[in-house]
């Protein structure tokens, strides 16, 4: 068996609610997806995707370069696939090359599904056929009030949402705390409140701050501080009781090993896009799994369906407002969080399906982003 045909397209849209925190006010996002045929005309459907930025030069990247690497390789070596193109492309550094492998890698996941006709997490590991989810809000407009987040609360809770999400990052923390106080009252005993900065706090100021949020008994603080700070993450970690989460800034294993090794994180949320597809994203995992460490995957929520269904060491799935392919009305079959829970696709594969209609009006048009493109970082 071989592929014989690869080819690629990058479609832009906003979320389906205005998206705002602590350092970003998003614009766009932008799914490449990939269709990879196989010579017994069966079709796998790869997807990846970037915030605001880059999703033509992914697209590029792949039809100038990478599909005709991949052109006559047997479907079934997903891990020489992988290699193959990892090579090819490493001198481009980390981000745009992982976030094109990724478009690949999972269409040749989707196409390996459809051969043995099982559903992606079957092949994965099949830990598990469910997993609960929480719901993950990205709503920190300064005109914002508590009222609005407490009506919006009281929708995630009517769904069957035990665990929120919510951004902080105001300039005050009494601010963060007030709000943060409010969706516990909601959820009541037995709910959970997660918060995220995306990257917003000094490392001084994540120790100051995390130890007075330490008392609030959150289920996690995301991204305090920079990415890169390792030190910063691991001074944290051993001052603070609050589980420390992160990984969706992150572009390979070896920066999780890095982090592992020096106990810097507690949940391990690397985004299968953004590291290269379910290649790298499976060895992350038990990467994760052998220090001990839960994952909980940034983003994707129909394909971290599968992933979470995969792995024995799975935490929770999320589920972004706004944001799944499904919310974006994207699908042909809808994917839902029902009562709190995700179920994965059983169809071989992935299970994403396309509504082809629904997608093209989104087709990004180059030539219209160059004139208007205007960034989302604050
Ligand atoms: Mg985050």
């Amino acid at each position: 068996m071989k592929v014989v045909n690869i080819h690629a397209n990058v479609y832009r849209l906003p979320p389906s609610v205005p998206w705002e925190d602590a350092t970003n006010k998003v614009d766009g996002l932008e799914f490449i997806v990939v269709e990879v045929t196989a010579d017994n005309g069966m079709t796998g459907t790869g997807i990846s995707y970037t915030v605001d930025i880059g999703g033509t030069v992914i697209k590029t990247l792949i039809e100038d370069y990478l599909a005709n690497l991949i052109i006559g390789m047997n479907p079934l070596d997903y891990e020489r696939i992988w290699q193959h193109v990892q090579r090819q492309s490493r001198r481009l550094g980390l981000g745009v090359n992982s976030m094109a492998i990724a478009a690949i890698d999972t269409a040749i996941w989707d196409l390996i599904g459809k051969i043995h006709n099982q559903p992606l997490y079957k092949l994965l590991g099949g830990a598990r056929d469910r997993i609960p989810a929480y719901i993950s809000e990205i709503d920190l407009r300064s005109d914002g009030t508590i009222d609005q987040l407490t009506d919006r609360v009281k929708g995630y809770i009517g769904q069957g949402y035990r665990t929120v999400k919510i951004k902080i990052g105001k300039p005050e923390l009494e601010e963060d705390i007030e709000r943060i106080a409010k969706v516990q009252e909601l959820l009541g005993p037995g709910g959970t409140v997660l918060v995220d900065l995306n990257q917003k706090w000094s490392a001084a100021e994540a120790i100051q701050k995390g130890t007075r949020l330490d008392k609030l008994n959150l289920g996690w603080i995301e991204e305090p501080m920079l990415y890169q700070d390792i030190q910063g993450h691991r001074q944290l970690k051993q001052a603070i009781r609050t589980p420390i989460a992160l990984g969706e800034s992150m572009y390979s294993k070896q920066q999780f090993l890095e982090y592992l090794k020096a106990d810097a994180v507690d949940i391990v949320q690397a985004d299968v896009a953004f590291v290269g597809g379910i290649t790298e994203w499976l060895k992350i995992a038990h990467l994760a799994d052998a220090f001990g460490k839960p994952v909980a995957p940034h983003f994707m929520m129909e394909l971290s369906l599968h992933l979470l269904c995969g792995v024995p060491n799975s935490y929770m799935l999320e589920n972004v407002v706004g944001g799944s392919l499904t919310e974006l009305g994207l699908l042909e079959i809808p994917i839902e969080v029902r009562g709190g829970m995700g179920v994965p696709s059983e169809l071989p594969g992935h299970g994403i399906v396309f509504d082809r209609d629904a997608l093209q009006k989104h087709l990004l048009d180059p030539a219209a982003l160059r004139n208007t493109f205007a960034g989302g970082s604050k």
